[in-house]
């Protein structure tokens, strides 16, 4: 059990404090200062954006899969993709799965839009602050205990935002989570993107996916090299010569153990490595490439993912469920990075969306939480579904609102009208219920 007090030294305050800066969180502290809370984020980091910006470059999630697409997600989302824009960051692309369309971007320049898009809002920001732990009298989280290069801090709030990933507040505050790979299903891999410069582009391009996959094959048939995963992609960037990598595969791993975590960081760098040598002696227009870097961290793709008073299902999914609370939608994939060499995909029915329900958002047995992002109430597949990140910013912004509002009405998330938060979400842009926008820009 916790031995802090409330002796220890208030390093801040705020109505609103959200934990953790990734897409959801951010985003979340977007929404809440907008809507009038004195807002706080605070991340462990010395920059914003989670794995949006330590080890992605693609939003996936906007847009519903097939020929026919529709852009299910708009509001601050979609705003954070039109500021990308402005630095002339960001190009749309053909999935290289078949996940709907996607939307690369310079994760150097989010960063920037993170952190001048919140500061604009009004939220304050506090990196470099990792939670450690909570204070919780009854039914309620009353402070965040923090550690810093100072020390042991304590951070007060009236309504908190858990984005953290993994549901750390959750955890802490004594509430009910399911842990990945306890349900009998493998927690998903884990991944060390990389990215490459100094590749010739139009040969590179001219190779297509099949042919990658055969060549990967191939490699590993030779005994030349060793490639766990087969069906890995590469794809292109803003920026003329450089391309981005989602290939290697680290299985089996507790993403909140930092003893399995050490041996992952090394064994997915190692990884990078191999797959680097493949590409530069085994596919045209990679003769020159050379290593630009690594994710900042390795990519963690499930944890904790809390029980609340809704649990998303991969049956709501796979029959496109709608929800009288739906705060966001999605028409995203099952997605499925299991130990092995391939990966699992299933569709919602006919390019259709299903409904994010508030109640997902909301853990059972706290009073003042919210959570955001991919440690919502979900099950496996669900939740390999609805992890995207746009649906982790629509997320965020529906949790952001809703701290805000039960803030300033000093009530409980939970007792929150139901349709007052969606009229405002609506106001704001958000799309659910099957609201769509057209998808070309
Ligand atoms: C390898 C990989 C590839 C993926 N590919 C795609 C893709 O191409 N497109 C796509 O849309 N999605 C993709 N996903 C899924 C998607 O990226 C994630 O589900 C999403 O980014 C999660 O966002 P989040 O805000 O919930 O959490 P995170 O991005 O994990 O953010 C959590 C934040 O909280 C901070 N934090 C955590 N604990 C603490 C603490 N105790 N104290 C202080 N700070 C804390 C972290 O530093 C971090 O900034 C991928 C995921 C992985 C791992």
């Amino acid at each position: 059990m916790p031995v802090y007090t409330q002796e220890l030294p208030l390093l801040a305050e705020a109505q609103v404090v959200v934990l953790g800066s990734g897409s959801a969180g951010s985003t979340a502290a977007i929404a809440a200062a907008r809507a009038g809370a004195d807002t706080l984020l605070v991340e462990r980091y010395g920059f914003l954006g989670g794995t949006s910006t330590m080890v992605l470059d693609t939003f996936y999630g906007f847009y519903t899969p097939g020929n026919e697409a529709a852009r299910v997600v708009a509001g601050i989302p979609w705003e954070i993709v039109e500021r990308l824009y402005a630095y002339d960051m960001v190009i749309e692309r053909p999935s290289s799965y078949g996940a709907g369309q996607a939307v690369t971007y310079d994760p150097t320049t989010l960063k920037v839009v993170w952190e001048q898009t919140a500061l604009e809002a009004g939220a304050r920001l506090l990196l470099h602050t990792f939670c450690v732990d909570v204070l919780r009298e009854g039914d309620r989280i009353t402070g965040l205990v923090v550690a810093s290069k100072r020390g042991l801090g304590l951070i007060r709030g009236q309504v908190f935002v858990d984005a953290s990933g993994d549901a750390d507040l959750v955890f802490r505050g004594g509430a009910p989570f399911e842990a990945a790979g306890s349900d009998g299903q493998p927690a998903q891999s884990l991944t060390t993107t990389f990215r490459l410069g100094g590749v010739d582009a139009e040969r590179a391009q001219a190779v297509k996916r099949d042919e990658m996959v055969s060549r990967m094959k191939a490699a590993n048939l030779s005994g030349e090299y060793r490639l766990p995963r087969e069906e890995g992609s590469v794809h292109r960037m803003p920026m003329a010569d450089v391309v981005a990598t989602n290939m290697t595969r680290v299985a089996y791993v507790d993403g909140t153990d930092p003893l399995e975590l050490t041996k992952a960081e090394v064994e997915g760098r190692r990884q990078a490595l191999e797959y680097t040598r493949f590409l530069r002696q085994q596919i045209p227009g990679y003769e020159q490439a050379y290593l630009m870097n690594f994710s900042t961290q390795i990519g963690i793709r499930e944890t904790r993912r809390i029980w609340g008073e809704y649990r998303l299902t991969r049956d709501d999914v796979l029959s496109a469920r709608k929800f009288p609370d739906a705060v966001a939608q999605c028409g995203a994939p099952i997605e499925d990075h299991h130990a092995g060499n391939s990966t699992r995909w299933e569709y919602v029915p006919e390019g259709g969306t299903y409904d994010i329900p508030y109640r997902a958002l909301l853990p059972q047995g706290v009073d003042n939480l919210l959570v955001a992002g991919r440690c919502l109430s979900a099950d496996h597949d669900a939740h390999a579904s609805v992890r995207s990140m746009g649906q982790c910013m629509a997320m965020g912004q529906a949790a952001g609102t809703a701290a805000a509002l039960a803030a300033r009405a000093s009530r409980s998330p939970r007792q929150l009208a139901i349709d007052t938060l969606q009229e405002q979400l609506r106001s704001d842009g958000a799309l659910f219920s099957g609201a769509t926008v057209a998808a070309a820009r």
